[in-house]
């Protein structure tokens, strides 16, 4: 393994205009990327070498990237983030239940890209290592190699989080004190709750939480994720329990004190 300073981020996408547009961008935010347009060559390049990172587009002409995410994760633990078309909401919802880390829906902006990598990277970064760490260079990218991606679904061992689900009495407790949530707070506190310190898109929170979500704007979003906080803070005042990601989205907080 070749320790580097740069993280290295790999590119799986056969648009050849989409793909440069990418490498650009991730290159000029100081990212070492690494375009390749099929998934037999993705799969050769990740056995060749280490990744702090891969971005995989769903349709491939060799394979699915949900597929492609699977035979990835058999080799190494490596985070993913899938690009996918706006159209296909399916997609989405099934890429994280794969074990994607986050997804992006085209079309994208360079800058949500980048935001989105070193979100990811951020995350991968401050989860449990699943075993010890090969002796290398202290850079965000070797860090992230031995780290298991299956643990970001969780809460992590270190950080336990005040907020509890009951799933079979649509409860939730937070520091102990039953919520009097409405049926929509419920499903976005559910939902922050199972990815502690994941960054939700606002379109995102809306497919979690609504039963319509063609029918809810973001910006009811933005409206229940304020009285779900006005009613943390009840309990809570001087706690900041879910935390606002500037153009990107919410999370729940990860640093309780
Ligand atoms: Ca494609």
């Amino acid at each position: 393994m070749l320790p580097t300073a740069r993280p290295r981020i790999l590119i799986v996408e056969d648009e050849p205009s989409i793909a440069d547009n990418i490498v650009y961008s991730l290159e000029s935010e100081g990212f070492a990327p690494c375009a390749c347009s099929t998934g037999a060559d993705a799969l050769a390049r990740v056995e060749a070498e280490d990744f702090a990172l891969a971005v995989l587009d769903v349709g491939l002409p060799d394979t699915t990237g949900f597929e492609l995410c699977r035979e990835l994760r058999l080799l190494k633990d490596v985070p993913v983030i899938f690009l996918t078309a706006r159209s296909s909401e399916l997609d989405r919802v099934v890429g994280l239940e794969i074990g994607g880390d986050d997804y992006i829906c085209k079309p994208f902006s360079p800058r949500e890209l980048t935001a989105r990598v070193r979100a990811v990277l951020r995350r991968a970064d401050h989860r449990p290592k699943s075993a010890p760490a090969a002796p290398s260079s202290a850079t965000a990218a070797s860090s992230t190699e031995d780290s298991a991606p299956a643990a970001a679904l969780s809460s992590s061992q270190g950080d336990t989080t005040p907020v509890s689900v009951d799933e079979t009495r649509c409860q939730i407790r937070y520091f102990g004190e039953v919520l009097p949530l409405s049926r929509y707070e419920y499903r976005l506190l559910q939902t922050f709750a199972k990815h502690p310190g994941r960054v939700f898109s606002r379109a995102q929170l809306m497919e979690h939480a609504s039963d319509e979500p063609e029918a809810a704007m973001e910006r009811t979003v933005d409206a229940h994720v304020k009285s779900l906080r006005a009613k943390m803070k009840t309990v809570r005042n001087e706690v900041e329990p879910i935390v606002t990601h500037r153009g990107l989205g919410y999370s729940l907080a990860e640093k309780w004190v």
